[in-house]
Parts: C-alpha cells; sequence; structure tokens
C-alpha cells in the first residue's frame, strides 16, 4: 500500500494571483524572502500592501541566501518569535520558502531543534500557523513538497528534512514573478525541474499517478525551457512554472536519485547552486543507470514523449538541453578545482552515497561514485 499525497494542497495559478493573499483570514504575517532580488523586483512592497489591506500587520525578514543553513533557520526563528505571526508568507527561491519551511516547524513546536530533526520523526502537521509559499523561481516545486533541504555545515552536506507537516496551506503560482529571474537562474532551476521529473520517472517507487506527472513535466520542459530561457515571453515563463510544479508533485511521492545525492554533497561542499550541479550531474547519472535494461528502457519511453526514440537518444537530448541553456558541461567548467575536489575526496565519495543515492534504480558502490565524480570533472 502506498499512501499518495496530491489532494489537500491549494494551488492558485494565474497572473497577478499573488493579490488572492488579500483573502487570507491573519493578523500578523511575517514575510520571509531571499538576499534582494523580491525587494528590487518591487514584490515585497505589492505583498506588504495586499497584506495590509487585508488588516494584517507585517514584518518582512530577508537575506536567506543559496543552501540555507542551520543558523539561517535559527536566525529567521528568533526573529519569527519576537514578532508572533499567525501567518507565514514565503517568497522567492527554494532556498527561503525551504527556510521558512523549518522555521515555521519549530516555531509551532519550541521543543524541536535540529538535532531532533535529524534523528527523530518530525511532526506531521503544523499546529496554528498558516503558510504561504510563493516560488520565484520556476525549479524545486518546495512549493508542494514535503522536504526542506537545509545546509549542516558541520557535516559539509544539505540535507532534506521531511514531513507533510511542510507542506504549505496554499502555493502561489504567479508567473509574473518570475519575468525578472537571470538567465543563469533561468536554466539552472529549470534544469533542477528536469532532474526531478526524470529522477522521479525512473525511480524504483514510481507509480502510475507520479509517472503521469513525470512524463508530462518532461516532455512539457523540454518543449518550453528553451524559449523561456531564450525569449523571456511570459507564456513561456508560466508553462515552466506550472511544469515545475507538476514534477514536485510527481517526485514527492517517489523520492528522486543520484543526481540529487551528489548535488547535495557538492553543494553542501562548494555552495555552487543546486540547480547547476543537477544539471551537471544528470547526464552521468543517467548513463550510470542506463546500464540497467529496466531503467534504459524508462528513459526509451521518456524519449519518445519528446519525438525522440530510445535511451540513449534522451540522454544525448539533456545534453543538448544543457548546451542550449549555457549550462558548463563539468565541474571544472562551474570552477571547481581539481585541488578543491580531491580534498577530502573519500568523504566526499562517502557523502555523495547518502541521502537521494540511496532512492536510485541502480546500486552504486564507493568505487563507481569516485569514478562518476571524476567524469563529471
Ligand atoms: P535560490 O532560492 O537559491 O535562488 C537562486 C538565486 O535566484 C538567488 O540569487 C535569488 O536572489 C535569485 N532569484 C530568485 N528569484 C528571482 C527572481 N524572480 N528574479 C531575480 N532573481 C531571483 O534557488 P532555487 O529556487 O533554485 O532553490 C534552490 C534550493 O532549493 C536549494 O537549497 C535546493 O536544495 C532546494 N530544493 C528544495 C526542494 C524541496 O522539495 N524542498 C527541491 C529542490 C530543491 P535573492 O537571494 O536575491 O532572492
Ligand atoms: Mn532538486
Amino acid at each position: 500500500m502506498k499512501k499518495l499525497i496530491l489532494g489537500g494542497r491549494a494551488i492558485i495559478t494565474g497572473r497577478g494571483s499573488i493579490a488572492e493573499l488579500g483573502n487570507i483570514q491573519a493578523g500578523r504575517a511575517f514575510i520571509v524572502t531571499g538576499g534582494s532580488a523580491m525587494q528590487t523586483s518591487g514584490i515585497i512592497a505589492k505583498l506588504e500592501a495586499i497584506l495590509q489591506a487585508a488588516g494584517c500587520v507585517t514584518c518582512v525578514y530577508g537575506g536567506i541566501g543559496k543552501n540555507p543553513d542551520t543558523q539561517a533557520v535559527l536566525d529567521g526563528l528568533a526573529s519569527m518569535r519576537n514578532f508572533r505571526p499567525d501567518v507565514l508568507v514565503a517568497v522567492g527561491g527554494g532556498s527561503p520558502i525551504d527556510a521558512a519551511k523549518v522555521m515555521a516547524l519549530f516555531y509551532d513546536y519550541p521543543e524541536l531543534d535540529f538535532a531532533c530533526a535529524q534523528t527523530a520523526e518530525l511532526p506531521q502537521a503544523r499546529k496554528q500557523l498558516q503558510f504561504v509559499a510563493i516560488p520565484s523561481t520556476s525549479g524545486t516545486g518546495t512549493e508542494v513538497t514535503r522536504a526542506a533541504v537545509i545546509t549542516f555545515r558541520e557535516l559539509e552536506l544539505k540535507i532534506g528534512l521531511k514531513t507533510p507537516a511542510f507542506i504549505p496551506d496554499l502555493a502561489i503560482l504567479d508567473a509574473d514573478i518570475t519575468m525578472t529571474m537571470p538567465d543563469n537562474v533561468v536554466a539552472e532551476t529549470g534544469m533542477d525541474a528536469l532532474t526531478h521529473a526524470v529522477e522521479c520517472y525512473i525511480n524504483r517507487n514510481a507509480d502510475d499517478v507520479s509517472a503521469v506527472l513525470a512524463k508530462g513535466a518532461t516532455a512539457g520542459l523540454f518543449a518550453w525551457l528553451p524559449v523561456s530561457y531564450q525569449e523571456r515571453t511570459i507564456e513561456s515563463r508560466e508553462k515552466v512554472h506550472h511544469y515545475q510544479c507538476m514534477a514536485g508533485l510527481a517526485f514527492d511521492n517517489t523520492g528522486l536519485g543520484m543526481a540529487h545525492g551528489i548535488s547535495h554533497a557538492l553543494g553542501g561542499k562548494f555552495n555552487l547552486g543546486h540547480g547547476l550541479l543537477n544539471a551537471i550531474a544528470l547526464p552521468y547519472v543517467l548513463a550510470y543507470n542506463a546500464q540497467d535494461p529496466v531503467v534504459d528502457g524508462r528513459l526509451a519511453e521518456l524519449a519518445q514523449s519528446i519525438g525522440r526514440q530510445g535511451g540513449s537518444a534522451f540522454i544525448a537530448a539533456v545534453k543538448e538541453l544543457n548546451r542550449q541553456l549555457a549550462i558548463p558541461a563539468s565541474l571544472a567548467e562551474a570552477g571547481i578545482t581539481c585541488a578543491a575536489l580531491e580534498e577530502d575526496f573519500a568523504g566526499l565519495v562517502e557523502n555523495c552515497l547518502k541521502g537521494s543515492t540511496r532512492a536510485n534504480p541502480v546500486p552504486v558502490t564507493a568505487g563507481q561514485m569516485a569514478e562518476i565524480l571524476k567524469h563529471m570533472h
């Protein structure tokens, strides 16, 4: 038996849909965001105006950067406790939304901390606090998933914490706010979404519902991500925004695979973007996984959905898409030197075998992982 969580999520889509925040029944709104993008584009001011018009007192907490770590969450939590909100609105990329997910849970359960979050079962539901997520990148799907990825600096590792309590009460998919994404963010976050769809589709846990979503998202992203990158039209941004959410709904029930395992280890060590690392890893990981005829067959099905034939044609298409999006072809091109990669290489290999790699459809040994990393470099 497998319990799917698809329903129970409220998702509002459409241009201008951030205005729906005005219907929130709350008195004090704590707005969590990233570095500066949402302030610069004027979105924070708009959200504050919408909430204030609805009678809410607002407090903005910014500065949650890339690969948010445990300290970033605890700092935000302290500020949140001072303000005492009844709704948390997370707006930005996956980094601030994930940090906000954990802040929200710890706020409701003051007895929780990161030590027990890693070892014990997390509570399955939030208590009082309402939680709204408004993604400004098109990639992570975090607005609909039960995962929050946090960097544990002392372990040089990103860990995906999971509980249905992390699923926002409301996700607002307003593509207007994605229009300011720089080209590399469009490319990297889009490839994150594609990696979710593909790792879901070839996962051993794949079920019929997840498979339909994952295949649809794969085809949709292949069709629209290049348009979103090159032409920057609202239509294409909206399509990619929806397909990345579909990929999130898909993988939330299956788990991911080795591309994410590698990306979480490299991201924890080198602080590079999550989507960028996935994009670089994906073709290498698929080539390794395609040794298994079952996986090769699944990749052939994905190939068919984009008008190609055969598993290897699908891998070639992923490489082509990376090139179209100006994604570096190797870790070296992404700025990781040989010396940096080799420093505590055994520790890195060990970290790459953790997390999502455990859900990889083909088992992988330390020796094989070392080879994959060397190829990627
Ligand atoms: P980030 O949230 O790290 O944002 C990347 C960059 O994009 C930042 O510099 C940010 O600027 C900028 N940015 C975001 N939105 C806009 C915009 N609309 N206009 C201009 N600039 C913008 O990137 P991702 O969205 O890729 O999130 C990655 C994180 O999500 C990783 O930590 C990853 O592990 C996690 N993740 C979580 C999943 C889950 O299910 N929970 C699934 C997959 C990934 P600024 O900082 O100024 O806002
Ligand atoms: Mn991801």
